[in-house]
């Protein structure tokens, strides 16, 4: 959590856990020759400057309102294109509106599952089936947390007033992680497949198929003999 005025904190320019120095903004004039008039010090708008990149946040009632700051994560590697586009647009507005951020994440969610070659309209039988095909039963039990399945179930899309950056958080968590679980682990272990020497007894099975096929090609290339005299 980004707290105002905390001795150190992640800088959300350079993502450095490090110190920052906090200066109030004073009103007045400056010209070429020095300070012309001076009106004290801007109420409530105070400014950090981070001791490693010298990049400056602005805080507005003890809230930041420079860089555009959000808690969420970003998009793990392999999101589809369509889930992260919704992904985003709530990591835009997490911070000002969890609830409308939740409802976007659960249309990820759907969309996500949906990806995943899950035909059921039912979130539920959706995410049963993914568990029946070794997706871990944890998810499961996350989802039912969030409220994505179960009986107290959000729809997708639909704005709920329990809905808190909580909640939110856990869900773009829980999307990177199944995200994570399923597309990732899967490109994982084929990389690391097609990088291994192939078995002997799959080389052979293989060079057997090839003889296999020339033997039938060449003798469905060899024209029957016919008698053409007697
Ligand atoms: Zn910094």
């Amino acid at each position: 959590m980004l707290n105002f005025k905390t001795k150190t904190f992640n800088c959300p320019h350079c993502e450095t856990h490090t110190k920052h120095k906090w200066c109030y903004l004073a009103k007045g004039g400056i010209s070429e020759n020095g300070f012309n008039y001076y009106l004290g010090f801007v109420p409530d708008l105070i400014f950090g400057l981070c001791s490693h990149c010298n990049n400056f946040t602005l805080w507005l009632n003890e809230k930041i309102v420079y860089p555009h700051f959000s808690l969420a994560p970003q998009p793990t590697e392999d999101m589809p294109l369509g889930v992260k586009e919704t992904f985003l647009e709530a990591r835009e507005i997490v911070m000002n509106s969890p609830r409308a951020a939740s409802a976007l994440l659960r249309l990820s969610l759907q969309k996500l599952i949906k990806h995943l070659g899950e035909k059921s309209r039912n979130l539920e039988t959706a995410v049963s089936n993914l568990v029946d095909n070794g997706l871990s039963k944890k998810f499961y039990d996350a989802l039912l947390v969030v409220r994505v399945i179960g009986k107290n179930a959000v729809k997708p899309g639909v704005i709920n007033s329990k809905d808190d950056v909580k909640t939110a958080i856990a869900l773009f968590n829980l999307l990177n992680m199944l995200v994570e679980s399923t597309i990732t682990q899967q490109r994982k272990v084929n990389q690391l497949y097609t990088s291994l020497p192939k078995l002997k007894s799959v080389k052979r099975r293989k060079k057997m198929q090839r003889k296999k096929t020339k033997a039938v090609q060449k003798r469905e290339i060899i024209p029957k003999p016919t008698l053409l005299y007697r």
